[in-house]
């Protein structure tokens, strides 16, 4: 392999938050330095890194001091300053490059690569004036979604326009920007899949992962999904398209919807590890930041095997302390503490991983516990 980047060497992260802060435990659980640049001192990557830039995630000057001490340069969210990543990306190795995060950026441009690479979504519209928006209204009916092009996640803005009465409600989030209107995709199921390529093109797949969501913030990741072979095949095939149309380096999380009708439908894409991918870390043989790290320092990409099926559930705010009250006396829960400071509510703080032959009964046995009510 040429152009592989050798042990010792330093990967700089921008973002310091949980998922920087599992890229670095991999990381340096192979031999590799991390410098995480994020503005809050001590922030969770930066207590398992080897430094910290404490700056803005828009700091040039601070972003260049990173370069100036890193060998490969990665991010940990997708809301990185694209000007200065493209002045700054010939200085360094930024092996995922620019491209990906122009089309991830902005849910009109993602949902228009993903039909012209022939996929399945939900209808959609641009939508940029209340006229825009009554008449895609008229096209496609009711139920709907309004969101923003840029700037939302775990549900913030965008809202599901249930009848005409949400018409009003609908401007609010017209005025912060472009948007996009989606017609309501009728689901059985949400899934999503990570998929890893590295700088040569070699690709690792992960299984699918069911996703349980909760006020709109992932609650349960369920591995494999309890879809059919035909189906897990399918969705792990679109994501293997995605991941070569992008010339994809580092991973990637795919949301899919999968229909009533059997179909399945990508929804979002997210160009880093994701929230439902942390299974991996107990549950596969390499985890999703394993692959990411493998595949930005141009390393093998390794077959993806899940050794066990597996129940991930989120910890926000409300469940920590239940939770840490529980794990000393539950042998199967793989509890990992992401060390933030402040417990607020619905903000996620941790997860549990627990590897199981039986599913259904786990899932029981996590509701028993009462502290995800
Ligand atoms: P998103 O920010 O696009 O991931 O949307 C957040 C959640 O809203 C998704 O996980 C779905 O539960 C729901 N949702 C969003 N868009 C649609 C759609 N077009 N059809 C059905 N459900 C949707």
């Amino acid at each position: 392999m040429n152009n592989s980047i050798k042990i010792g060497s330093t990967i700089g992260i921008i973002g310091g938050g949980q998922l920087g802060q599992m890229l670095a435990q991999s990381a340096r659980q192979s031999g590799m330095k991390v410098i995480i640049l994020d503005p809050q001192k001590d922030c969770p990557a930066a207590l398992f890194a080897d430094g910290q830039i404490v700056a803005d995630y828009s700091d040039e000057a601070a972003i260049r001091k990173l370069v100036s001490k890193a060998d490969v340069l990665t991010y940990e969210f997708e809301n990185v300053d694209l000007n200065i990543l493209e002045k700054i990306q010939n200085k360094t190795l930024l092996p995922q490059g620019t491209h990906l995060l122009k089309i991830t950026k902005d849910r009109l441009n993602e949902k228009n690569f993903l039909k012209n690479l022939g996929l399945r979504t939900a209808e959609f519209s641009s939508i940029n004036t209340e006229k825009e928006l009554k008449n895609a209204l008229d096209e496609f009916g009711y139920p709907s979604y309004l969101k923003t092009c840029e700037g939302g996640y775990d549900g913030k803005n965008q809202m599901q326009l249930k009848s005409t009465s949400d018409f009003d409600k609908a401007t609010t989030i017209l005025q912060k920007g472009p948007c996009i209107l989606e017609k309501k995709v009728i689901f059985k199921m949400e899934c999503s899949v990570m998929v890893g390529r590295n700088v040569d093109g070699e690709v690792s797949v992960f299984p699918v992962s069911e996703n349980i969501h909760r006020n709109q913030i992932l609650h349960e990741s369920i591995v494999p999904a309890r879809i059919s072979e035909k189906l897990q095949n399918e969705a792990q095939l679109i994501a293997r398209k995605i991941a070569e149309a992008l010339n994809l380096c580092g991973i990637l999380g795919i949301e899919m919807f999968i229909g009533e009708d059997d179909n399945v439908y990508v929804n979002e894409l997210a160009p880093r590890p994701h929230n439902s991918g942390h299974y991996s870390i107990e549950a596969c043989n390499y985890s999703q930041f394993d692959i990411h790290n493998r595949a930005i320092c141009n390393w093998k990409m390794p077959e993806i095997k899940l050794l066990k099926p597996v129940v991930m559930v989120n910890v926000l705010g409300q469940h920590l302390e239940k939770v840490k009250a529980l794990v000393p006396h539950n042998e199967e829960y793989h509890f990992h503490d992401y060390w933030k400071t402040e417990a607020r509510v619905d903000r996620k703080m941790g997860h549990v991983t627990i590897l199981t032959n039986d599913i259904e009964k786990t899932l029981n046995d996590i509701e028993k516990t009462n502290i995800w009510d």
